[in-house]
């Protein structure tokens, strides 16, 4: 008993001192209904919220000294979360961009261009973000990832995913005089054997996710289907999926045409990534096996031109894509493919074009918080400013369930109840 006791004091003596931190919120968004209530206060102990509600109510709880972030006059929502980006790419309009990165920056120097797009995705508000991929950065990610972690430089918490993985002949750089050794974008496996060694490696050093580039080469059929070309057979395909299963991690297919979506569906990966050739039948199935997509719209929308060839038809092709599948009800989250667009590019752009072609603003909002958070397994931590979640949130001038631009003023940010942005505070 007495043990209990003290262990209880020691706790709770722990918690008083835990730096407390109270917000006045102006309006407050509940993602979860759309309502939007004025004057709300929110207390946060370390990095946790400790309470929502009516600012004469919170306030009141708050202990002596807790510093004060005072927002009156915004709008206040949960931090954002982006479900697929790429930190090391500056960029990737065409080819060339690519190989520029690839051939002509270390990559010691493309980690502290990932340093500086981190940066600017916190002061976005986006406090959660997967990385789907350094793209020849070698195994850099994880190193971004314990630099934020340890406080070393500012960003969002990082779910990341190493190279990712594709098949020989089947990625950049290619087409090089064949004298040459020329870097890849990936860790290249072939076979069951490999795609396990692989998996494992990739575990190893850190990676929180295995994604695999399903498909290339697209095309527009006489039937209007967007097809592709696979990068690997479906015995394949099933082995990177059972093999991250048996060592509890979650997988993601870059999967943009029928046949990609089609052969990820049927090997069982979580996440589509892309997916502008879904079509009805494909998501009957997404939706029947709880598997998300990320439309990665705004990197389409900003790549078609420069690319060219079927690139040009994918915008329609995904727009109609995208209007069906919420009508239907796919479990659809914010990705954005950040990185194949530069950074200098706001993010909230994404949830715009969903916004443009078929979603409410609620439900663009609530795929980059609720949905978000889901697809990465962390819905008990972030996605909505609730009792007992990390204190992450972000505040902005205007109504963003008006006008989505709004998300383009971040006047304040919060990630586990630290100011990383804005102000002033006591
Ligand atoms: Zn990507």
């Amino acid at each position: 008993m007495g043990r209990i006791c003290s262990a209880f004091l020691l706790c709770a003596s722990l918690a008083a001192a835990e730096p407390a931190l109270l917000v006045r919120a102006g309006r407050l968004l509940d993602v979860r209904t759309g309502e939007l209530r004025a004057d709300q206060g929110i207390l946060v102990r370390g990095d946790r919220i400790a309470s929502v509600g009516p600012w004469v109510k919170v306030s009141a709880e708050a202990p002596q000294g807790a510093r004060r972030l005072d927002l009156s006059g915004r709008t206040v929502l949960p931090g954002l979360l982006d479900a697929h980006v790429h930190l090391f790419l500056q960029g990737n309009l065409t080819g060339a961009h690519y190989e520029a990165q690839i051939l002509k920056e270390s990559i010691p120097y493309r980690t502290l261009r990932a340093a500086a797009a981190a940066r600017r995705a916190l002061e976005q508000g986006f406090t959660a973000v997967r990385d789907l991929g350094t793209e020849g950065a070698g195994h850099a990610d994880t190193d971004l990832k314990k630099a934020i972690e340890a406080g070393v430089v500012p960003g969002p918490r990082l779910q990341v995913a190493d190279l990712a993985f594709s098949a020989t002949g089947t990625y950049p750089l290619q087409n090089f005089a064949w004298e040459l050794s020329v870097p890849t974008g990936v860790q290249v496996v072939d076979g069951a054997e490999e795609i396990r060694r692989g998996v494992r490696e990739q575990v190893r050093r850190g990676a929180d996710w295995i994604k695999v580039y399903v498909d290339r080469g697209y095309w527009v059929a006489e039937d209007g289907r967007l097809r592709s070309k696979l990068n690997f057979t479906l015995d394949e395909l099933k082995a990177f999926v059972a093999e991250a299963r048996r060592l509890g991690k979650p997988t993601s297919a870059h999967a943009s045409g029928w046949d990609g979506l089609d052969a990820a569906l049927t090997a069982g990966f979580d996440t589509l990534e892309h997916g502008y050739g879904l079509d009805e039948g494909l998501m009957d199935r997404a939706i029947r096996q709880g598997t998300w997509w990320c439309p990665t719209m705004y990197t389409i929308v900003f790549v078609n031109e420069g690319r060219g060839g079927a690139y040009r038809r994918m915008p329609e092709i995904l727009f109609r894509a995208f209007r069906r599948a919420v009508e239907k009800g796919v479990r659809i989250a914010c990705g954005s493919d950040a990185g194949a667009f530069p950074w200098s590019e706001p993010l909230w752009k994404e949830l715009d074009q969903y916004a443009k072609h078929g979603m409410t603003r609620l439900q663009a909002l609530q795929s980059a918080t609720l949905r978000a958070a889901e697809l990465m397994g962390i819905e008990k931590e972030s996605g909505s400013l609730e009792p007992g979640k990390r204190a992450d949130l972000v505040a902005v001038d205007g109504n963003p369930l008006e006008d989505l631009s709004s998300l383009g003023s971040v006047v304040a940010v919060v990630k586990s109840g630290a100011v990383v942005k804005g102000g002033p505070t006591n």
